[in-house]
């Protein structure tokens, strides 16, 4: 039974669609002024593993995620460069696609663009307007070289305190904020023409002429943020669906105003089922992010990378738990990187088994099978999934050392390893030997049962005949890799 930690309720819940089979899920996807960076690229790949793992327990998946290409950084960054804004937001959509091919991302269905949902982004205000949700307010006239003449464009807002009447208790659950500590938060920048400070832009006029613009019956302007969320979302999966995702960054405000313009809209409690945010990719102490400027694009990390970068960098984002923060840190790359080639020699020794069937083979792959699904389902474990993955290659490696295991078997190992872990978590390499002479492979065994028997001395000498002999030893989360020095 799969279990899904639900950020609206604060809890592990069972798993249930509201369609039977079918699962509609939404994760909010980049905004297209740069390259994604490496912090995005964490909570794409969790997220491309939940679908992953949705569709492995066969449920039909419908997995939609946003792309924000009109937007104020999109906007600035344009006209810093002397560029148009498609031209910005065009080239950095192509490197986003681009890049969720390089790693292995395949479990969305349907990318889709903010611009080409202007008319559903219209009805959706519309009908906001129309049940009383949101307020017209003329724009305010803009100075300075590029600015426009505000005559005729509007700006429109969601009005909060509407809401909030016809909806009580809803607005600050899902961020766990109530609402007398946000009317007293300061933060929030007060527009002129609001009528209340946590009123946000649903419609925002063109206030400079390099702006993009589209028509609509507020004049001249574009959408805010939070509104080409759920006017695709509804296209796509309806007022209400399963799962939508995030990094927790976007819990509040964007996920509340989400909840409460397609609430308003519909009159359907609650718009999405389950809410999931992910932990950040963290720099020292900071969240990775493109206006702190601290950030090492996606790019830059898979150039580090000549063999298995997709994998690489997949196995180090899933090493810890989704919850929780990951430090952006060199040492816990590079081991990835030496637990992929591991996988790799695993998977080239293995195709070398000639030996007879071996009776226990069936017990110690089921136990380790069954743990990785069972971390899996227990709200998408991963790094307990992969421990078990590891745990498989240990116990696996002295009977292929030792030629006791048949072809037969070596391919049922194999075909665990493709249909399960790879369809899973996209982590397993191309085949691949590595120079570890078996004798070394013995030894690090033999110190693993003597570390198990807290027999540290002999563990100990054990490690330094391994150093002397030209490798060197580490223990990770994926248990003691061997690499050369
Ligand atoms: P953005 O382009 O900033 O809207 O972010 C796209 C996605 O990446 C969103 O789901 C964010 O929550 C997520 N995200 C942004 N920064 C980080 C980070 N440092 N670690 C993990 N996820 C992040």
């Amino acid at each position: 039974m799969l279990k899904i930690h639900n950020t609206l309720t604060g809890i592990k819940e069972e798993f249930k669609p509201l369609d039977q089979n079918n699962v509609h899920m939404f994760v909010c996807g980049p905004t297209v002024f740069n390259y994604i960076h490496a912090g995005n690229a964490r909570t794409f790949v969790f997220f491309d593993v939940v679908g992953r793992y949705l569709e492995f327990k066969g449920f039909e998946l419908n997995y939609v995620q946003n792309i924000t290409d009109i937007d104020d950084k999109i906007i600035t960054r344009a006209h810093t460069e002397g560029k148009k804004t498609e031209e910005i937001s065009l080239k950095y959509k192509t490197a986003f696609i681009e890049d969720m091919g390089v790693l292995k991302v395949t479990a969305v269905n349907n990318y889709a663009l903010a611009s080409e949902h202007i008319a559903e982004i219209i009805a959706q205000i519309k009908g906001l307007i129309e049940k009383g949700y949101a307020y017209i307010a003329p724009a305010i006239k803009a100075t300075g070289a590029d600015a426009v003449s505000a005559e005729g464009n509007n700006d429109v807002y969601f009005e909060l305190s509407r809401y909030n009447k016809d909806f009580p208790n809803q607005y600050g659950t899902l961020s766990g904020q109530n609402l007398e500590e946000l009317k007293e938060s300061t933060r929030v920048e007060m527009e002129a023409n609001k009528l209340n400070p946590h009123d946000f832009v649903l419609w925002k006029a063109q206030n400079y002429s390099y702006e993009p613009t589209n028509e609509s019956p507020w004049g001249l302007g574009r959408p805010g943020w939070h509104i080409e969320d759920t006017a695709i979302s509804e296209k796509y999966l309806g007022q209400q669906y399963d799962i939508h995702g995030g990094g927790q960054d976007l819990m509040f405000p964007h996920h509340e105003a989400e909840i409460a313009q397609q609430q308003a809209l519909s009159g359907k409690v609650p718009f999405v089922k389950y809410w999931m945010h992910g932990g950040f990719l963290t720099t020292k102490s900071d969240k990775m992010s493109k206006s702190l400027g601290n950030f090492t694009t996606l790019r830059d990390l898979v150039a580090r990378f000549s063999n298995h970068p997709a994998e690489t960098i997949r196995l180090y984002f899933l090493s810890a738990h989704y919850r929780s923060p990951l430090a952006f840190d060199e040492t816990l790359v590079n081991q990835a990187s030496i637990a992929i080639d591991r996988i790799a020699d695993f998977l080239a020794r293995l195709s070398k088994a000639s030996g007879e069937e071996n009776p226990a083979l069936d017990e110690i792959l089921k136990l380790r099978a069954d743990k990785f699904t069972a971390s899996m389902d227990d709200d998408f474990n991963a790094p307990a999934g992969i421990a078990s993955v590891f745990e498989l290659i240990r116990a696996l490696n002295p009977l292929i050392t030792k030629n006791a295991l048949s072809a037969g078997q070596a391919e049922s190992i194999k075909t665990f390893f493709q249909t399960t872990v790879e369809r899973i978590l996209g982590i397993v390499p191309e085949p691949k030997e590595q120079s570890i002479p078996p004798e070394i492979l013995e030894l690090v065994e033999q110190r693993e049962q003597h570390r198990t028997d807290q027999d540290w001395s002999k563990a100990d000498s054990i490690r330094a005949r391994i150093e002397s002999s030209g490798y060197r030893i580490d223990d990770t989360p994926y248990g003691p890799l061997i690499s050369t020095k």
